[in-house]
């Protein structure tokens, strides 16, 4: 029988005022159904940022040390499940399992990292210009915040904010994505184990457009954290500028990887296969478009279409596949959307370019990983997010003009560059306009304890992770005092 798991409001698991539950199903197998989640309402928003509002003030007055050791001790709970956790986010969200654990033991580091952060939970002491005045900051939590979390890594993302706002003391409402709530639910299960407080993490399970607008819009939400799409990213902050609600947006990119005519090009293919079809392409950090030099554009060309016809597409948990389904019906249609209109617009399919059928792949929503060859930098292949296994090869005639294409999209998320040319590689740290900079490495994948996020449409600029992640959920305090 299928389990009903609740909303976790104020230390307990409870039904939604609605009376109505949701289907969570499997995307590479949808007659295997997860569990019933349910469908909340803006009453049960409300009641998790009451609820919030409440344990706030003690949570906060909780020396951060202490609140650190809580987040310790939940990183050592996920490590010892991550096998366990693993498998969830698989058949939940349809990425590999070494995939699925891997990003089980990434949130497991990330609430190590924070939990660290609690001895670091500093001011700064500054000379005044008066005698016999001392100058100092301390920090403050907000209060009350909202976390709203997309379905691409839907432990890792929560398991970041969470960190953050946490050891800064403040009070939190989870809106996990409608698509991946099971995992939320282990996530929340594993912090109450840890010894968080009731209250302090609430978990609300519902639709965007109501739960999602109520946690954005609530007078008592001191700042918002957002992961997903543009659309919705802007549509929150207009709605946050309503109350000054303070607000954190991670959005889209359409990364790039150059390749230049010095470069090992095995590495190089393998550098944009990895960064392109790991995860289905379902990562905002994905390499869409690989930017060649003319002289090694078709060597290269070749290697990447070999490479990744090699890649065996099939249920994340089959330890052959290497690249797992799209995650629904709706995504599968968008990315098989971009595939025909880059086709119309006159892209030549090197590879892949439909969707997959027969035996295993009837029973879910599987996309042939897909490559276009000597696409235009302006056509929308070359210009938009697909947020699936698609690659776009981009000609370019010199160093200058790669990143001149690099550069021309709207996004600013990450960027790599393959290259032996110490000098260009420098000059492409200066010039490139993306928040994460790679050289000879993977556009996607990252470090905890260094700052994330992106530049230009791709963020609002408040970094995530390392330590700077916290400012955005605290402020200072500036204190002078007269002795
Ligand atoms: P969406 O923007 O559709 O959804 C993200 C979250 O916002 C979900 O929890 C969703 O709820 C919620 N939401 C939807 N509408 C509203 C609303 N009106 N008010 C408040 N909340 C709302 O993104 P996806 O989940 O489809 O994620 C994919 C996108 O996320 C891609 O564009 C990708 O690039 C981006 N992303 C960015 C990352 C980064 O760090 N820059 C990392 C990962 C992904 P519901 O699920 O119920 O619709």
């Amino acid at each position: 029988m299928t389990q009903v798991h609740g909303n976790y409001i104020g230390g307990k698991w409870v039904a939604s005022d609605s009376g109505k539950t949701f289907l969570d199903v499997n995307p590479a197998d949808t007659s295997e159904v997860l569990g019933e989640f349910q469908l909340s309402t803006r009453d049960d928003a409300r009641r998790a940022i009451e609820a919030a509002q409440k344990a706030q003030p003690a949570w906060g007055r909780m020396p951060a040390p202490q609140r650190g050791k809580i987040l310790l001790k939940a990183a050592r709970l996920i490590e010892e499940r991550a096998p366990a956790l693993g498998e969830i986010l698989t058949r939940e969200e349809g990425k590999t399992f070494p995939e699925g654990k891997g990003e089980v033991l990434r949130g497991a580091a990330v609430l190590e990292f924070f939990s660290g952060e609690g001895y670091r939970f500093t001011g700064e002491t500054i000379p005044s210009e008066s005698e016999r005045v001392f100058l100092y900051t301390i920090r403050k939590p907000l209060g009350v915040v909202s976390l709203i979390t997309p379905w691409n890594f839907p432990i890792a993302i929560p398991c970041w904010k969470l960190g953050a706002a946490l050891i800064a003391g403040d009070a939190v409402v989870l809106k996990p994505a409608s698509l991946t709530p099971l995992i939320a639910v282990k996530l929340v299960e594993v912090l109450a184990e840890a010894g968080l407080p009731p209250g302090v993490l609430n978990l609300v399970v519902g639709p965007g457009s109501t739960v999602g607008h109520e946690v954005v819009t609530h007078p008592a939400v001191k700042a918002i954290s957002f992961t997903g799409s543009c659309d919705v990213g802007i549509r929150i902050q207009h709605d946050a500028a309503k109350n000054l609600t303070r607000t954190q947006l991670e959005m889209g990119g359409k990364n790039p990887t150059i390749v230049l005519e010095d470069a090992d090009l095995d590495e190089a293919a393998e550098i944009v296969f990895l960064g392109a079809f790991l995860s289905t392409g379902h990562k905002c950090t994905a390499t869409s478009r690989a930017i060649v030099v003319e002289p090694v554009l078709d060597a290269f060309t070749q290697r990447i279409v070999e490479r990744t016809r090699k890649a065996k597409v099939g249920n994340g948990m089959d330890p052959a596949a290497v690249i797992g389904p799209v995650v629904d019906e709706t995504q599968m249609n968008t990315i098989l959307g971009f595939i025909d209109r880059a086709k119309r617009d006159g892209a030549k399919v090197l590879l892949g370019g439909s969707r997959l059928t027969g035996g295993i792949y009837d029973k879910g929503y599987f996309v042939e990983p897909t490559i276009f060859g000597r696409v235009e930098p302006n056509q929308e292949i070359a210009q938009e997010e697909v947020f699936g296994p698609v690659l776009a090869v981009i000609p370019a005639r010199s160093f200058e003009h790669a990143i001149e294409i690099a550069n021309g999209v709207k996004f600013g998320l990450s960027a790599s560059l393959c290259t032996r040319n110490l000098s260009r590689a420098m000059e492409y740290v200066d010039r490139i306009e993306a928040g994460v900079i790679k050289v000879n490495q993977v556009s996607s994948g990252i470090e905890c304890h260094a700052p994330f996020g992106g530049t230009k449409a791709s963020s609002t600029g408040f970094r995530e992770q390392g330590s700077v992640a916290v400012d955005f959920f605290s402020e200072p305090r500036t204190v002078y005092m007269k002795y």
